[in-house]
């Protein structure tokens, strides 16, 4: 019972995690192929209640395949993928369940998914983009769902452009409206799949900031991303894919400083 108010550097439970709580997410033994394409293997992950965790790696690793198996877009075929503590998604060595669409819902309901695309609606406004899903999936009434869109469009710094269509909204604000979209949902965990690879380079430092006010806000994250700078000061730690496993894992300082794996050292040095 005392597990939940621990401050989050007081980690040593089984698992990784802190004492007394369930982690957010937690993979073991991931294995999924495309045909003979074998795209993860043996992947072993644990998130943390508020931790932020950055997925780097070449393109082709299995960082968004990975991604897709967490948030059930796509099925694995060995080990299993929990979300705080339930089995999620089916595999052929853990007990084979596939979940029904109401257990799916409750468990979509609690991860948001940021895309490198947005994805937003082009016949609707900033505002609207953000209350639809509310109306649409937690059944708001439509002036509450408005009010409460409002605050979620302050809180990505976009309050002003509430009225704006996509279309007048630059790719930052677009993803901006698009993050603000998803945290409107009160997810417990967000995935993040590239958020700023569409971006022109002067507008990612924008969308950055909003996913670091986040982290700050205590939301866990997890996160593709080539932007190194943001790996190495935001995540708690850092998990570095090649060829469909992970090859390193740590602490940002970790990872980036004192792995002794040729193939980070190799990743990095295509990023400065
Ligand atoms: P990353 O996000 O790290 O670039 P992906 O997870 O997208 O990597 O892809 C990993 C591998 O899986 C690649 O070889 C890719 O071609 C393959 N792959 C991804 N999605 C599919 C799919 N739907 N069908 C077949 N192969 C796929
Ligand atoms: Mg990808």
């Amino acid at each position: 019972p005392n597990g939940a108010s621990l401050p989050r550097t007081a980690g040593g439970g089984p698992n990784g995690s802190p004492a007394g709580t369930t982690p957010m997410v937690t993979v073991r033994g991931l294995g999924k192929s495309f045909g003979t394409n074998e795209v993860l293997r043996d992947i072993d992950l644990t998130v943390n209640r508020s931790e932020v965790v950055c997925l780097i790696g070449p393109s082709g690793s299995g960082k968004s395949t990975l991604l897709r198996c967490i948030n059930f877009l796509e099925a694995y075929d060995r080990g299993e993928i929990r979300i705080e503590g339930t089995l999620v998604g089916y595999s052929e060595d853990s007990p084979r369940r596939r979940l029904t669409n109401r257990e799916l819902r409750g468990l979509r309901r609690n991860v948001g998914m940021v895309f490198q695309q947005f994805n937003l609606w082009p016949h609707m406004t900033a505002l609207e983009n953000v209350a639809e899903a509310l109306v649409q999936v937690r059944g708001m009434n439509k002036a509450d769902a408005a009010a409460r869109a409002r605050q979620m469009l302050e809180r990505v710094g976009l309050a002003a452009k509430a009225d704006s269509y996509p279309a007048r909204l630059s790719g930052g604000q677009q993803q901006r409206v698009a993050i603000a979209r998803v945290i409107a949902m009160e997810p417990h965990l967000m995935l993040f799949d590239e958020p700023t690879s569409a971006l022109d380079p002067e507008l990612v430092g924008e969308v950055l900031q909003v996913m670091r006010d986040l982290a700050a806000d205590g939301m866990t994250m997890v996160v593709v991303t080539h932007e190194m700078g943001f790996a190495a000061n935001v995540a708690d730690k850092v998990a570095f894919l090649d060829h469909g496993r992970i090859a390193a894992f740590g602490t940002p300082r970790e990872v980036f400083h004192e792995s002794a794996e040729p193939r980070v050292q190799q990743f990095l040095q295509t990023y400065h």
